[in-house]
This record gives C-alpha cells, sequence and structure tokens, in this order.
C-alpha cells in the first residue's frame, strides 16, 4: 500500500535505527505526544530496539484519556434521561465514570448510540424530531475541524433538537504545562502527525526556543517514528531547540487552514481540566459565543456533578512522562481491560492498554 508499506521497510527502519546508536553519546528522554504513536511503538517493539540511552516516556495525546471524569460523569447524567439520544466515538462507551460507563447506561435502557462522524448525529437529529440528540465532542486538533463543521450545519440548517457536550483540549498548552513543571523530565518531543496536519506546527518553533526542547513533527509507522526519534537524537546531541517536520507528507508548517478557520469560527480558547493532570489554562475550545445555544451542558444543567476517581489510578503521572503503566501498582491486577479503573487502560490510544496488550509478560512492579 502506497505511504504505509515503505514506511515499514525493514532495511530502511534497521538502517535508521544503527544511525541512532551511532550518533547516540548519553541519555536522552523523549515524549511522544500521540497515544497512536505509542502503540505503534509497543506494537512494532520499537522501544525495545532503541538504545538503551533513549528512553521513550508517553504523552497526554490520548483524546479518551484525557477527557476528565466529571465530563463523563456529566454525559452518563445526560445519556440517562429518556429524552435524550446520546451519540459518540465508539471508544468513549466503555470509559469509566463515577462508576458506570455508557455502556451500562445502554443496558439500563439509555439510547446510547455510535457514530463514525459527527454529522451522523445531525442525521439522527433530523430523524427524531421528538427527541434531544446530544454529541459528545470530545477530541484534540483532529477531531475539532469535523466536530466544528457539524454544529455549523446545525445552526444554518435551523436544528433546535441536537446540542454538543465539549471536551475538546489543544497540545501546544499541554507541552507548555509539561515542560514547565519543576518534575519535568522531557528533554525532546515527537510532535503528532495528525494534529499537525490539521495546525501546521507554526505553534511550536516558540515552545521549542523557550523551553530549549527539540520538537520533530512525526508519523506513525515504524520508520516513521524511527526518522523522528532519529531527528530529535540528531538536534539533541547537536543543541539545537527548534522545530523540525520529520512527517513531510501529510504536514506543512502552516497546516489546513480552512479547517483552522471553521474552529475558530465555532470555538473560542477557554481552561480545561485533563483528566489526571488538572485544569490546564486555555487549554481547550469551548463553543463561541455565536454557538453557545448548541451547548449541552446549559441545556440540561450538569453543573453540579461531583466526580469520584479511583485513588490507585496513576494515568496523570503516566500521560506526564513521570511514571510508566507497569509502575501503577494496580497494572494488569485491579486494572484490566476488561475491568478499568482508568481510561488509560480502556481507549483503543491508552498507554496502559498499549502495554497490557504488548507486553503482557511483565509483571507490575508497584510504586
Ligand atoms: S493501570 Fe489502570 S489504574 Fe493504573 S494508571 Fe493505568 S488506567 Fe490507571
Amino acid at each position: 500500500m502506497k505511504y504505509v508499506d515503505e514506511f515499514r521497510d525493514p532495511e530502511l527502519a534497521k538502517a535508521t535505527l544503527a544511525e541512532i546508536k551511532r550518533i547516540t553519546t548519553r541519555h536522552w528522554v523523549m515524549m511522544e505526544i500521540c497515544g497512536g504513536q505509542t502503540h505503534s511503538i509497543k506494537r512494532f517493539g520499537l522501544d525495545q530496539l532503541l538504545p538503551e540511552e533513549i528512553e521513550l516516556v508517553h504523552g497526554p495525546g490520548c483524546p479518551v484519556c484525557v477527557t476528565p471524569l466529571e465530563q463523563i460523569d456529566k454525559a452518563l447524567a445526560i445519556a440517562s434521561r429518556p429524552d435524550v439520544i446520546f451519540t459518540s466515538y465508539g471508544d468513549m462507551l466503555r470509559v469509566p465514570g463515577s462508576g458506570r460507563d455508557l455502556f451500562s447506561i445502554r443496558a439500563q435502557g439509555g439510547d446510547v448510540r455510535v457514530v463514525y462522524s459527527p454529522l451522523d448525529s445531525l442525521k439522527i437529529a433530523r430523524d427524531n424530531p421528538d427527541k434531544q440528540i446530544v454529541f459528545f465532542a470530545i477530541g484534540f486538533e483532529t477531531t475539532a475541524p469535523a466536530n466544528a463543521m457539524a454544529i455549523a450545519q446545525a445552526k444554518n440548517i435551523g436544528l433546535t433538537n441536537f446540542s454538543v457536550l465539549v471536551s475538546h483540549v489543544r497540545v501546544p498548552p499541554a507541552m507548555h504545562a509539561i515542560l514547565g513543571s519543576s518534575a519535568n523530565r522531557v528533554q525532546g518531543f515527537l510532535a503528532a502527525g495528525h494534529v499537525c496536519a490539521v495546525m501546521g506546527y507554526w505553534e511550536y518553533p516558540e515552545v521549542a526556543e523557550k523551553y530549549k526542547v527539540p520538537i520533530v513533527v512525526t508519523g506513525f509507522e515504524p520508520v516513521d517514528l524511527l526518522q523522528g526519534i532519529l531527528k530529535t537524537t540528531q538536534m539533541l546531541e547537536a543543541g539545537d531547540y527548534s522545530a523540525e517536520n520529520a512527517y513531510t507528507r501529510a504536514v506543512t508548517f502552516e497546516g489546513n487552514k480552512p479547517a483552522q478557520e471553521i474552529i475558530a469560527r465555532v470555538f473560542k480558547e477557554c481552561d480545561r481540566k485533563w483528566r489526571g493532570i488538572g485544569t490546564i489554562p486555555m487549554s481547550g475550545w469551548c463553543l463561541s459565543d455565536e454557538y453557545t445555544e448548541f451547548d449541552a451542558e446549559s441545556r440540561f444543567d450538569v453543573s453540579a456533578i461531583a466526580p469520584d476517581e479511583s485513588p490507585l489510578c496513576i494515568a496523570g503521572q503516566i500521560l506526564q512522562g513521570l511514571k510508566k503503566p507497569p509502575q501503577c501498582s494496580a497494572f494488569g491486577t485491579l486494572c484490566t481491560p476488561e475491568n478499568p479503573l482508568g481510561a488509560t487502560m480502556v481507549s483503543s490510544e491508552g498507554a496502559c492498554a498499549a502495554y497490557y496488550r504488548y507486553d503482557s509478560i511483565d509483571l507490575p512492579q508497584g510504586d
């Protein structure tokens, strides 16, 4: 398959690995931002093949994992209402709230439907005028354009029975939060290629310069990841603290301008809480003033919900690169994909799920 097979070429991967080994002179800690990259790294065993001086830690770029518990609990409360059809991407249905998940709401008779596009929710709204249709609009810069388009379309056609529970987050403020922490270990970033396909990487040079870390836009196939790691290592070894693009077949510096424009029209920047991490200033998108009529939180008045997180879950530390999944005392014992305590064990992009799936022979080490 063009644009995939050549980036899984074993000979190219071996040559890139050899070059990483050749130039590495000391220990470096790099963070891959995206959970999809974490899964590729574990799936292809790249972390085992790298020289031991290169340590990969796993970033917060898993939208399901960082959606705050109170937003999940609000989704559960809204989805429980008999007048509501609740629509969501499939990943969210098994994410535990304070004791239940959307699957259990559906098992109890709630009308919870998986959609593959927010536009599917608009069709459901048109087909069910006597019901309120709520779409769970979560995710990073990647899903924001389609979600924004659906909201704009709802306004254009005058839909009054459609609303969105918004929990959008942005990558650059998370980078600032990680790098600005006194506990930070990250010395270089592999930026998420699909996020940059939308947003470009014009926001990153300032981050790289401020914190003295190289940032390399990186794809998702094994050779993509190794090339991103090689570029980051070259820059670290040379003391080059800038932003570079190792995913040129999909990403430009400016990004997708029409997509950025629809985001800017429908959303505005706001403070956002990240599950396990806490509130990061101006790290999210909320509905802009022109579109507040589509805000499910005010339509259903779910502001008083108080969440109850498992005290065992250290997902917040994992998502900041401070710990790895086997260091959680519940990993593989109290917390498994079948009985998850945290979202990082559920999501197809979650770091705990990646370690459980691909490193299942590892025994939990505890704290
Ligand atoms: S193993 Fe489970 S409880 Fe531990 S950090 Fe991961 S999701 Fe949380």
